[in-house]
């Protein structure tokens, strides 16, 4: 036995497998599948970048025999947030993001290259640790807080760039004895990685979106283990998507500049380097310039966002896909009837900077999507999101699903405005509230729009000529509006300029009256459609409350 291999038995007593052990439990996929996966941290919310970024990840694992993984990366207990496995996996599920492998639910998951969550490979580290240690190319570190900063002062004061490294390395060449006695002096350490002394100065990137990038090398001899025995980023992120066979990293930007310690563990571990993609995050405009979407200050950063405001799946992936490939709107508009998965998403037409985020393009992409569903469909969907998330509302729409249907017949391809009011179905009430008799009865009339368009005096007289109109109406009579307000006293823009003393006013300002009385608001949909929606009863009844104004 050499001294890393007996330093290895000192570290790692128990373990007894092999990296020769894992390759056999992990074999290599059959079939040249592409494996991709999300490895989301388990911080009790799911940014849409993430979404954003496990799109691609799915997507390009769309093959017969590909597979998309999620995998749990809970190496940090401090950041960690209980709850968070269900909150993730619930979003998958509901956004119908398909998961072949890894963490499914709460409490389950499916594939053979687990488990899928980090904190549970602790073996499969150590395994890999030990054979680092046998091949010379990691080390316990004993270094305390006071002996880093220690360390970092002198690197001040001598202007070298700081870092633990060649010399400024304490425990680079510590012996096993040494290390044995400290062991037994109850001291805790650290596994470091030994970076090469002949290391290249500089590594090249190929990355799949942006091409060759050359970077300087590591050379830090970087954490491994943490004193706990857990892994750091770096070292889980090479041993799971080595033996969980992934074939393309795609991750955030801010882990490109790892790339080099990366590319060094995976040739220390004899391991094949994946395919890399590092995507750019998504971005807000915000006066003159441009910042990254924020949990903080951002509602629309939280996956569960866009669960809870109902917006429809396809909706969001519609739009999720115009930011992540320049070429996909081109595609969807030649292709509205396919599905979103026969789309070729493509590192080449993909943004090097961040794309711009921006909801008011979700929304119109969204109320375009919601026109095309009939209003059946729209009705269903508008009640299954209330009954989740707004259970008054639910009661509300669940009591008269026939008076929902006819508000959802005031949109779509089969309304007579071809409307689009409809941007998510959380705002339901804010388009169709006021058809409902408590929200008319306490919301206000803006007087000021009222007397603009019907003189204070002439209401009563209106209201009366509205109120025959609709009963004549409901017996047969077939007198039109347009009569009415004729007949009334209304007449065309020109004519009333030239005599205004003639007439009450402009046959607009009657029907805008008629709007008013009956929606409190000079816009929405058709008066056909408003008139049909509320009936005579209901039309009779908020006429009535009109003549106040009047007084
Ligand atoms: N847990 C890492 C993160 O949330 C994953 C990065 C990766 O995909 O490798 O940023």
């Amino acid at each position: 036995m050499n001294n890393y291999e007996r330093m290895a038995e000192l570290l790692f007593p128990n373990i007894n497998k092999t990296n020769q052990d894992l390759e056999k439990i992990y074999p290599i996929r059959k079939n040249n599948p592409t494996v991709t996966r999300f490895a989301p941290s388990p911080t009790g919310f799911l940014h849409i970048g993430g979404v954003y970024t496990a799109l691609i990840n799915r997507s390009l694992a769309s093959g017969e025999n590909d597979v998309f993984m999620l995998r749990l990366e809970d190496t940090d207990k401090k950041r960690e947030v209980a709850g968070s496995r269900k909150i993730i996996c619930d979003i998958f599920n509901k956004l119908g993001l398909k998961i072949d492998e890894g963490v499914v639910n709460e409490f389950d998951e499916v594939g053979e290259y687990g488990p899928y969550v980090q904190s549970e490979r602790v073996e499969i580290y150590h395994i890999m640790a030990k054979y680092l240690v046998q091949k010379g190319y990691a080390y316990p570190c004993f270094c305390t807080e006071e002996d880093l900063a220690q360390i970092r002062e002198q690197q001040q004061a001598l202007k070298v760039t700081p870092g633990y490294y060649g010399s400024y390395a304490k425990y680079r060449n510590i012996t096993v004895e040494e290390a044995q006695s400290l062991i037994e002096q109850n001291k805790n350490y650290v596994l470091r990685f030994r970076v090469s002394e002949d290391a290249p100065l500089r590594v090249t990137l190929s990355d799949l979106i942006r091409g060759d990038i050359e970077m300087e090398n590591n050379f830090n001899d970087f954490v491994l283990l943490k004193e706990n025995g857990i892994p750091t980023y770096h070292f889980a992120h090479a041993c799971d998507d080595h033996f969980m066979r992934t074939t393309h990293v795609i991750r955030g930007e801010e882990w490109m500049a790892s790339f080099p310690i990366h590319k060094q563990l995976f040739e220390a571990l004899d391991f094949a380097l994946p395919l890399y993609a590092h995507v750019a995050p998504v971005m807000k405009q915000e006066g003159e310039s441009r910042r990254k979407l924020s949990k903080r200050k951002d509602p629309e950063a939280n996956a569960e966002f866009y669960l809870q405001e109902g917006y429809p799946n396809k909706a969001l992936f519609v739009y999720l896909y115009t930011l992540i490939n320049s070429n996909f709107e081109e595609w969807y508009l030649a292709n509205k009837d396919a599905s979103l998965n026969d789309f070729k998403i493509s590192f080449d037409n993909m943004q090097l900077s961040g794309a711009l985020y921006d909801l008011s393009k979700l929304n119109s992409i969204s109320s375009e999507i919601i026109y095309e569903y009939d209003e059946e469909e729209n009705t269903t969907n508008v009640i299954n999101w209330a009954q989740e998330f707004n259970q008054e509302l639910y009661n509300r729409l669940n009591n008269d699903r026939d008076f929902v249907l006819k508000l959802m017949k005031t949109q779509g391809k089969n309304s007579m405005e071809h409307r689009k009011d409809l941007t998510h179905y959380g705002a339901f009430m804010d388009i169709f509230g006021i058809f409902y008799d408590d929200v008319f009865a306490s919301s206000q009339m803006p007087l000021d729009t009222l007397y603009e368009n019907i003189k204070k005096e002439d209401l009563k007289t209106i209201i009366d000529g509205f109120k025959n109109y609709f009963n004549s109406l409901k017996s047969g009579e077939e007198i039109t509006l347009k009569d009415l307000a004729k007949e009334l006293g209304y007449t065309d823009k020109k004519k009333f300029a030239k005599n205004p003393e003639m007439y009450r006013g402009v046959v607009f300002q009657f029907y805008k009256a008629l709007r008013l009385l009956l929606t409190h608001s000079e816009h929405g949909i058709s008066m056909d459609d408003v008139i049909s929606v509320l009936g005579h009863d209901r039309i009779m009844e908020r006429l009535e409350k009109g003549y106040q104004y009047g007084e």
